[in-house]
């Protein structure tokens, strides 16, 4: 994927993304259910010297999924300890993880719903019972090892609650979404960053950033690093809205949050498939793009904002991405 500035799922530059992390659920902001349903949900858990019961957190990349299971890790006071799904290769590679886990820790595992089929069956026994049963030889030599495991918390997080098996997704016993976040919430995001990274950073400044962040907590947080570079070079003491404008126009990010590709994609169903529907994969290879990263990371948000549609027979482009780009919806388009 080409080098978006607003794409969610992008990590590897965002050295400054840890120094914004809240560390305990007081300070993660919005997501209201999720925090009071685990808040208590932990609480219980401390009070019996219980592991906590196995979480699925699901949504759209970066909205907080890693964020919450090291908070969770904390507010139980307990170790973390991180893998991700296409990491685990062989049933092996997760026994090991498993037998050095401390009791009660949070083992987290992104992109759960990329894990082997094999390191799957392994991973039933070990959240239903605390227990491995590892295959040892081949042939009839092969004999099944069974191992106790310490009680633990499993931390799953995915961008596609559709790709995670049934058996493994009833093995839960909370499951929580995460949704995009409100401007508000994502001013209060922007602010705490901006007092994190010692900006002077005015009210409508922060609304700036974060009316142009796609409900996306890292987003903001890389928009507001990225404002703060162009406002120390020009020498600007305050960034208000104008400087907020300036920065994150230069950046080519528009007044709605959307980029280079987001407007590629909009202006593709509508120029070149007279607003659909288009079938995604139609669509992909316009973009050069894999198909999972467009319906992960593309099209999430410009979906719940009514720029484009999923409907059975592709997408189709929405109002209100016909008027962003500066063109009439066609006669019989509902709004
Ligand atoms: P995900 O795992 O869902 O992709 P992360 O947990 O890595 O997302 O979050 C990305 C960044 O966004 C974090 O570094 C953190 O700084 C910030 N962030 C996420 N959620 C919140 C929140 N609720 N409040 C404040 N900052 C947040």
């Amino acid at each position: 994927m080409a080098e978006r500035l607003t794409d969610p799922a992008r990590r590897g530059d965002d050295l400054g993304e840890a120094a914004l992390r809240p560390t305990r659920l007081a300070e993660f902001v919005g997501q209201a259910q999720a925090k009071e349903n685990l808040a208590v949900f932990v609480e219980a858990a401390r009070a019996r010297g219980e592991a906590l019961d196995h979480v699925l957190l699901h949504g759209p990349p970066g909205l907080g999924k890693t964020t919450l299971a090291q908070i969770i890790a904390r507010e139980l006071g307990v170790g973390f300890r991180a893998t991700s799904g296409p990491v685990i290769q062989r049933a092996g590679d997760l026994a090991a993880i498993l037998t050095n886990l401390q009791p009660r820790d949070v083992l987290f595992i992104d992109e759960i719903h990329r894990l082997q089929p094999s390191v799957e069956e392994v991973l039933y026994p070990a959240m239903e019972d605390f227990r491995l049963d590892l295959i040892i030889g081949e042939g009839p030599a092969a004999r099944t090892v069974r191992i106790d495991l310490p009680p633990f918390t499993l931390v799953g997080a995915t961008t596609r609650s559709g790709l995670v098996s049934t058996p493994l997704r009833d093995r839960f016993g909370i499951p929580l979404r995460l949704a995009f976040y409100t401007p508000e919430e994502l001013v209060a995001i922007v602010r705490r960053g901006a007092a994190l990274l010692d900006l002077d950073l005015a009210e409508d400044g922060a609304a700036e950033i974060a009316r142009r962040s796609r409900g996306t907590p890292r987003i903001a947080g890389r928009l507001l690093r990225r404002v703060r570079d162009f406002t120390t070079v020009a020498g600007t003491a305050r960034v208000d809205r104008a400087a907020a404008d300036a920065a994150l126009t230069r950046l080519e990010v528009d007044q709605r949050g959307l980029d280079s590709m987001d407007r590629r994609y909009l202006r593709l169903i509508a120029e070149r498939h007279g607003g659909g529907p288009v079938g995604v994969e139609t669509l992909a290879a316009a973009l050069a793009e894999p198909r999972d990263s467009l319906e992960d990371v593309v099209e999430p948000y410009l979906i719940q904002e009514g720029f484009v549609l999923r409907t059975p027979r592709g997408r189709v482009l929405g109002e209100a991405g016909w008027r962003h780009l500066g063109l009439a919806p066609p006669a019989g388009l509902q709004p």
